[in-house]
């Protein structure tokens, strides 16, 4: 089953991808689909200065433009940055909690399968009850101060944590915590990602978005080459979310 829903999370060479923007418009005509490098972004997205020249390029080429902003970290854009977008995402990459960074990428790595078949390394690090309960409360923090305060549209790889990577994600992830996630996408028609690359959210998520009335949208997140929407098809069918919940390239909140 080839999936024709709008892939709002791309990335190119203007962030970590690997495919030129010029490259990135010639697929969409393969399968509708807009681009949303990363911000911050080393030396390549640093500023607004950075972020317009982006947008201009890519819209010049006639992408649909957005960004995957950085929660919790990112340094603000002005508002009428934001506002020129055409969606903006927001994740989650690493958190602060109590003044120690905790990063995300070897969690990041085990998710995506890049760890050869070994086990997660930090298992004993994220098995602390402690850390765990701090973890999954600042995630609810950043949320909402992306949705309030920054106006994201979509919430990227919503349940991807290092937490994840422990196993079952209806254990990591205490349901009362995954209804309050939902909660906060919904009242403000902030759409919840389904992420190709990390696999997430799991069934029972969804269903419980789907339930509380949320919107979704589609992310590969691919960095490389453009490919089937394989598991997210297949996410889809099997929480039956109807088509006509997903956002299309196009904002529906008003920005903030
Ligand atoms: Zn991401
Ligand atoms: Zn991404």
């Amino acid at each position: 089953m080839s999936l024709h829903l709008f892939d709002h999370h791309i990335h190119s060479t203007r962030s970590d991808g690997e495919v030129s923007l010029a490259d990135r418009a010639r697929s969409v005509a393969v399968r509708p689909h807009g681009i949303s490098d990363h911000y911050p972004w080393r030396d390549k997205m640093r500023h607004d200065d950075d972020v317009l020249r982006y947008l201009d390029d890519a819209a010049t080429l006639g992408l649909r433009v957005g960004l995957e902003y950085d929660l919790g970290v990112a340094p603000p854009l002005l508002a009428s940055t934001r506002r020129s977008l055409h969606y903006l995402i927001g994740a989650v990459h690493q958190l602060e909690v109590d003044g120690v960074r905790i990063g995300y990428d070897i969690a990041g790595q085990f998710v995506k399968g890049k760890l050869r078949g070994k086990p997660f390394p930090e298992t004993d690090r994220f098995s602390d009850e402690a850390l765990r309960r701090r973890i999954l409360e600042r995630t609810l923090e950043v949320v909402r101060e992306g949705i309030e305060e920054i106006g994201i549209d979509v919430l990227g790889h919503p349940t991807f944590t290092p937490l994840q990577a422990l196993g079952d994600p209806e254990t990591s992830y205490p349901i009362e915590w995954q209804e309050r996630l939902i909660e906060l996408c919904v009242r403000a028609d902030v759409a919840i990602e389904l992420n190709e690359s990390y696999g997430v959210p799991h069934h029972a998520f969804l269903v419980r978005a789907k339930r509380a009335g949320a919107r979704f949208s589609v992310g590969s997140d691919t960095h490389g080459p453009l490919l089937e929407l394989e598991r997210t098809a297949k996410m889809i069918e099997a929480a039956a979310l109807p088509h006509e919940r997903f956002l299309d390239g196009r904002r529906v909140r008003t920005p903030v």
